[in-house]
C-alpha cells in the first residue's frame, strides 16, 4: 500500500484523537469525567440511564430485594412525563444524575444548545424531586465543545462507565456474561431503565439481567455503592 501523504496521515491521526476525545471512556478532553472508582476496594456502582420509565418501579423492587443502591441518570423530559416515578427512585435511597433534557447527540451542537439542554434537565430533576444532580452522563457517551463550560456552570462532573451492558440490543444472558466478565474493583456498570425518550419502553432484558447479575456480584464479594460513594476519596 502506498504511504499516505503526510497531510492525510495527520488528518487521520487528528480524526482518531477526536473520536477518542468525544467517546473514549477515559477522555476528559471536553470536561471533567470519570469512568471508575477506587480500584483498591471491592465495590461497584450500578448506573441506569434514560429513565424514569413506566417500568422503573419493577427495577426498584429488584434492587430493594437485595438492598442494593444505584445511580439513575435521568432525562429531564422523562422526569416531566413521570415525576412520581422519579420521586420513587429518590425515596428508595438511590442517587439521581443528569442525562440531558432531550437525549440529543451533542456532537456538532453549539455550546449554547448544550448548556441549555443540560440546564433544563437540571431544573426538571430539581423541581420534581428536590435533588440537584452533581453527576452527568452524556447521551450516547458523546461529549463536545462547550460541555466543559456547561458542566462548570452547573457544577456537574461527567461519568462514563467501566463496562456497558448493551441491554437495549442484546439478550439478558449476553448482558450478564459481558458485565460479569468485565467487573473489577471500582467498576461503574451502565444499564438502562428507559430507552431514550420512548413512552412505555420494553426494558424486560434489563430487568432480567439485573435479577441475575446482582446475586452473581454479591457472591463474588462486591458491595454496591452510588457514584458519590464509589468515587469518594476518603472511603
Ligand atoms: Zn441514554
Amino acid at each position: 500500500m502506498d504511504p499516505l501523504p503526510i497531510g492525510s496521515a495527520g488528518a487521520l491521526a487528528a480524526g482518531s484523537f477526536l473520536a477518542w476525545a468525544v467517546r473514549g471512556r477515559s477522555s476528559a478532553v471536553f470536561g471533567p469525567s470519570l469512568w471508575r472508582g477506587n480500584p483498591a476496594r471491592p465495590a461497584v456502582a450500578l448506573t441506569f440511564d434514560d429513565g424514569p420509565s413506566e417500568s422503573t418501579s419493577q427495577l426498584l423492587e429488584i434492587l430493594d430485594r437485595h438492598k442494593v443502591p444505584a445511580t439513575f441518570f435521568q432525562c429531564g423530559a422523562n422526569v416531566e412525563r413521570l415525576p412520581a416515578v422519579a420521586r420513587e427512585v429518590v425515596a428508595a435511597g438511590h442517587s439521581i444524575g443528569n442525562h440531558s433534557q432531550t437525549h440529543p447527540l451533542f456532537c456538532f451542537r453549539s455550546p449554547r444548545f448544550i448548556e441549555q439542554d443540560l440546564r433544563r434537565a437540571q431544573q426538571a430533576i430539581q423541581s420534581h424531586t428536590g435533588v440537584t444532580p452533581v453527576w452527568f452522563r452524556a447521551p450516547f457517551g458523546v461529549r463536545w465543545f462547550g460541555m466543559r463550560r456547561a458542566q462548570r456552570r452547573l457544577s456537574l462532573t461527567g461519568v462514563m462507565w467501566t463496562a456497558i451492558g448493551y441491554d437495549w440490543k442484546r439478550p439478558a444472558g449476553a448482558v450478564v456474561d459481558r458485565l460479569a466478565a468485565r467487573v473489577s474493583n471500582g467498576a461503574i456498570l451502565c444499564l438502562h431503565d428507559g430507552r431514550e425518550l420512548r413512552v412505555r419502553p420494553d426494558i424486560g432484558v434489563t430487568l432480567d439481567a439485573v435479577r441475575r447479575l446482582v446475586p452473581v456480584l454479591l457472591d463474588r464479594g462486591y458491595v454496591f455503592e452510588t457514584i458519590s460513594h464509589l468515587t469518594c476519596p476518603t472511603t
